[in-house]
């Protein structure tokens, strides 16, 4: 079978006009404008952005509007940007590479015990090679406490690594205030935050708030997979983790993958200038969704109140979140048990926050995107429900 056969069954087996797609925080379709912009830097800029001729200077302009587009978003410079194959790669960077250059200045790193692995594996490496480590747990009401920051950070301290907003939870971490209170502490300490899941998202300029370091990713944002971005503040060091040609100043080496920076330029162009729009459908989905869910005895909702709108995360009592996910799956309906990433492991962070292993084991999480509606939100209900019925009654 020829490769485009095998991809065309996709569409046969299944009927997508009547798909309900829950799971935005996993993952996002691609969005036209990000289709047609990485179309034409495969087939017209296809230049590689080193070489000398015209070519390769129409390939070279691509990136650099790309990369003028996702300044413009976060409210710092061009040059701050460097492009990686994703967020997992732009926080390897981070933590690693900001560790090598101030080695000097300290053995503590602070984060939190709910980062993604793509921070959490890299800060746990650092601790088997002799990092001290101190891991902020959110308080019982789910909250993170930017007190709790300042008092971990001290003259010994050289990271501190967070995210913006959780994955599993939608939960917000209030960074501008850990930002001012641990630069205040200690102004030598690099700060670092991943902002995959609030990126085009929640507003939110780096001109304005002391970070250091920042992750972004594109297919969180209707770009391709296999693009991210590293914001490396102007002054702060950060070493290589890949050697090679030198492009992106060095920091980066590998030959820009045009058409997915491309890509990515086109959906945050697209995306950061439609938050309060899109923030608005997601508040309607979100109330919406929690209404219906509370006339349902069986659900609990995990996810705080003042969560973000995007995100739910909610157990249904007795019945194992594969379970659950499978019977919605039958009825073309995708969503998530706790992360994606975390593939059936239990997840550490409804354990952070201190719920019980039997809301853990049942916890499902409903991402919204921008082309969903409050029609598919009743739908998901109702089969939810008949799901609750029907998987109690097999038990
Ligand atoms: N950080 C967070 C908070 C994420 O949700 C993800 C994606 N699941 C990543 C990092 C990794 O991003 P990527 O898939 O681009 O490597």
């Amino acid at each position: 079978m020829m490769y485009n056969e095998y991809i065309n069954l996709f569409w046969l087996e299944r009927d997508i006009m009547n798909e309900i797609y829950f799971d935005n925080a996993a993952t996002t379709q691609v969005c036209d404008e990000a289709v047609q912009a990485a179309i034409q830097a495969m087939t017209a800029t296809y230049g590689n952005p080193s070489s000398l001729h015209r070519m390769g200077l129409d390939a070279e302009n691509t990136v650099n509007r790309a990369r003028k587009i996702l300044a413009g978003a976060l409210g710092c410079q061009p040059g701050e940007l460097t492009f990686t194959s994703g967020a997992t790669e732009s926080n390897n960077l981070a933590v690693f590479g900001a560790v090598k250059a101030y080695r000097r200045s300290g053995n503590k790193i602070v984060t939190t015990s709910v980062e993604h692995p793509s921070v959490a594996g890299p800060v746990a490496e650092l601790e088997q090679q002799g990092f001290e480590v101190v891991r902020i747990s959110p308080d019982a009401t789910g909250h993170f406490q930017a007190q709790d920051f300042e008092d971990a950070v001290d003259e010994n301290t050289l990271l501190v690594t967070l995210m913006h907003v959780n994955n599993e939870t939608g939960m917000k971490l209030p960074i501008e205030q850990i930002a001012q209170r641990v630069k205040r502490k200690n102004p030598g300490v690099i700060l670092h935050v991943d902002a995959v899941q609030s990126f085009c998202k929640i507003s939110f300029k780096l001109s304005k708030t002391p970070v250091d370091l920042m992750s972004v990713s594109g297919h969180k944002i209707y770009a391709p997979k296999g693009i991210g971005a590293l914001f490396v503040r102007k002054g702060v060091r950060v070493l290589p983790q890949v050697f090679g040609g030198g492009q992106e100043r060095g920091l980066r080496s590998g030959t820009e993958s045009v058409p997915l920076i491309a890509a990515f330029g086109a959906s945050v162009d697209k995306f950061s200038t439609n938050i309060s729009k899109n923030r608005l459908l997601y508040v309607r989905l979100n109330e919406h969704l929690r209404e219906l869910l509370s006339e349902i005895p069986d659900v609990t909702v995990n996810s705080p109140e003042d969560g973000v709108e995007y995100i739910l995360n909610f157990s249904v009592a007795g019945i194992r979140s594969e379970i659950m996910l499978h019977f919605l799956e039958s009825r073309g309906i995708y969503v998530s048990s706790g992360s994606a990433c975390s593939k059936g492991a239990r997840s550490g962070v409804l354990g952070a926050m201190g719920l019980p292993a039997e809301r853990i084991d049942t916890a499902i999480r409903v991402s919204f995107g921008y082309t969903n509606t409050d029609r598919q939100v009743r739908q998901f209900v109702q089969v939810l429900q008949e799901g609750i019925n029907t998987l109690v009654k097999q038990k």
